[in-house]
């Protein structure tokens, strides 16, 4: 690949949680297997008065559940039906499309794999069981910042180069900080308010049907046939 064309790739990151699943996966597990205290924890995490790891910490310490139960809490996670396209888009595009997520590999990896996504690199936290208790690792955690357990942002840096053009894909308050960096936004939910409230610049979106109109419909000069177009 040459310099050129190394200098001008497109860099997607995109949430999982309530942005590829419909409803967010942890909260559905917490909420099955924790009742009423999650929303305690969950409340203080909204407020942003706990970060990731702390609220991932307090809930595991209460709950109880085996692999085989998570899994099975997993498997009734439903997807948006237009995100399998729009991961095929990409592929024919020639952008890259990676899974930056707050959740669980566990549950992420698991989806995907239901769903013949598995070649989409995934960045998230990480989730062990001994016997009925989950253990939670974060390898991708800012080291001066506890907010999130996986931080966007640092993710965006790395894989960004000059000239690269980096777009988001969100909803939730783990896509706040990387919301400021990226060229293109798109936003449903808390982080549709946050970039409101933030003057940041976003395209709303309810599913990727809407994604892959805006990319279709010629309001990008992102992807290959695009700029072959030109
Ligand atoms: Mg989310």
């Amino acid at each position: 690949m040459d310099k050129e064309k190394r200098n001008s790739r497109t860099i997607i990151i995109c949430d999982f949680d309530n942005t590829i699943t419909k409803g967010d996966v942890t909260d559905y597990i917490y909420l099955k297997y924790l009742g009423d205290k999650f929303w305690e924890i969950n409340e203080l995490w909204e407020a942003g008065r706990i970060g990731t790891p702390e609220a991932y910490e307090m809930g595991s310490a209460l709950v109880r559940i085996t692999p085989e139960q998570f899994d099975q809490a997993v498997d009734e996670v439903e997807i948006d039906p237009y995100f399998p396209e729009f991961y095929q888009f990409c592929r024919d595009e020639g952008l890259e499309l990676y899974i930056v997520s707050d959740g669980l590999d566990r549950y992420v990896e698991r989806v995907l794999r239901k769903h013949g996504l598995t070649e989409i690199p995934v960045y998230t936290n990480s989730v062990s069981f001994q016997e009925d208790r989950m253990v939670m690792s974060f390898p991708y955690q800012d080291e001066e910042c506890d907010l999130c357990g996986t931080c966007k942002e640092a993710i965006l840096e790395k894989l960004r180069g000059e000239g690269d053009l980096a777009i988001l894909i969100g909803d939730g308050g783990s896509d706040f900080c990387v919301a400021h960096s990226a060229d293109i936004v798109f936003a449903k939910g808390r982080l549709k308010d946050y970039c409101e409230e933030n003057g940041i610049p976003f395209i709303p979106f309810q599913s990727f049907q809407d994604i892959l109109k805006w990319f279709r419909e010629g309001r990008s000069t992102v992807g290959r046939k695009a700029h072959r177009e030109k």
